[in-house]
């Protein structure tokens, strides 16, 4: 039977409860709409979402230049495969290449974070003819066979028999070790700049460039994980280009077409080249309506000064919301970790009674903050005026 359109929307958890898998915790509110930075809920609250869907919702909600873009061209043009060329998808791959690092130009569609890893490592290993992956520890990736394989501490939840190739973990920010670990064996290092899951740990600029240079030094690729810290979340385009860091190959997803799913390999040439028909592909990759979503994405960052917003935003917390119980702030830009005096898990719902969302890490100290890039002035005062409001732990 199929759910009568009148029940109410309240219902919902139950509803989902009921036949959808119970592999994820839900938060105590269904969301109705949203408008801007605000999620409105069905029971009239409105929600300030420093969290943006896990950093998906980069122009915030119901920006009218990508709502329309996403409209004109679901009227056009709905869907076409690969199979053709589209004047929309050159547009994106074209924008694309345009804001990343030196050396990259060409782009790979696909539809999430971890089939862009997935085909990142898969490309890795076809160019060198090796079989090792080095991670970083504390990194996430994924949760598809290889993207997973490279996640620190998937063992958990791997489910997988075996893993697709080698894999170890250099401890984050031990030049050192990086040094030592990467050889002429390995195919390539993954690595996100600024550790999103992990409780945004921005990675240090002498150990980006400390794994450049031992990659290039051994032919082993080095690739950019920027699915959460891309698309402007750092300030910079892609946050490793705050440390002149060129990597051969970068994962992008989330932001990337404002809330509508894509993902994408960007990569240098001589990478790119090597593949022919047949040896990658997906259906859905590069469909029109996601490429409209990042060319739209890209050019109203650009218009609207968004990294400008996101580094002024990112100084003002830094200097409002060391308050309450927050201790210290790390990250960069708007992917950012609260340092806690408590679980961060207290504080996120402390937060929520104050009608503010944010998101917890795997450290348990850290409460994360994701906002869009449009975040304004006030929506900061906002967070600092609650966070102030919170009871000190009790002794
Ligand atoms: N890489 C990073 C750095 C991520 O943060 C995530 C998701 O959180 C992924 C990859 C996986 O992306 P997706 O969930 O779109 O597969």
């Amino acid at each position: 039977m199929v759910a009568s359109s009148t029940a109410p929307a309240a219902d919902a958890r139950a509803r989902e409860a009921n036949v959808t898998l119970p592999v994820y915790g839900q938060l105590p509110f269904v969301p109705e709409r949203a408008v801007g930075c605000d999620i409105i809920t069905t029971d009239g609250r409105r929600i300030l979402d420093l969290y943006g869907g896990h950093a998906v919702a980069a122009l915030g909600y119901g920006h009218p230049r990508l709502t329309q873009a996403i409209q004109e061209q679901a009227s056009n043009l709905l869907f076409q495969s690969n199979a053709v060329a589209l004047d929309i998808r050159a547009t994106a791959a074209e924008a694309l290449v345009r804001i990343a690092p030196e050396g990259i130009a060409r782009a790979f569609f696909v539809n999430s974070g971890a089939e862009a890893n997935e085909n990142a490592l898969r490309m890795a290993c076809m160019t060198t003819g090796r079989k090792k992956v080095l991670a970083v520890t504390h990194g996430f990736h994924g949760r598809t066979a290889a993207a997973a394989a490279v996640t620190w501490h998937s063992d958990k939840w791997y489910g997988f028999p075996a893993k697709p190739f080698d894999v170890d973990f250099i401890p984050r920010d031990d030049i050192e070790a990086a040094a030592a670990m990467i050889d002429d064996t390995v195919a390539a290092v993954i690595v996100e700049p600024v550790q999103g899951v992990a409780g945004a740990y921005a990675l240090s600029g002498d150990f980006l460039r400390a794994l450049r240079t031992a990659t290039s030094d051994c032919g082993a690729v080095l690739i950019a994980d920027e699915v959460q810290s891309g698309m402007g979340r750092s300030g910079h385009f892609f946050a490793i280009q705050a440390h002149d860091v060129e990597p051969d190959i970068i994962t992008s997803a989330k932001s990337l077409g404002g809330g509508i799913p894509c993902g994408a390999v960007l990569c240098r040439d001589d990478i790119g080249l090597r593949f022919g028909p047949g040896d990658l592909g997906t259906t859905f990759g590069g469909g029109p309506v996601a490429a409209a979503a990042i060319a739209t994405t890209i050019n109203v960052i650009e218009t609207d000064n968004l990294l400008d917003n996101v580094r002024q935003r990112e100084a003002q917390i830094c200097t409002q919301c060391i308050t309450g119980p927050v201790q210290r702030i790390q990250g960069k830009g708007l992917l950012l970790g609260l340092v806690c005096d408590r679980p961060a898990v207290a504080v996120r719902d402390a937060l929520l009674d104050y009608d503010i969302l944010t998101g917890t890490s795997a450290d348990p100290q850290v409460l994360r903050i994701l906002a869009p890039l449009v975040l304004e002035s006030r929506h900061v005062e906002h967070l600092a005026r609650a966070l102030d409001a919170i009871p000190p732990l009790a002794h």
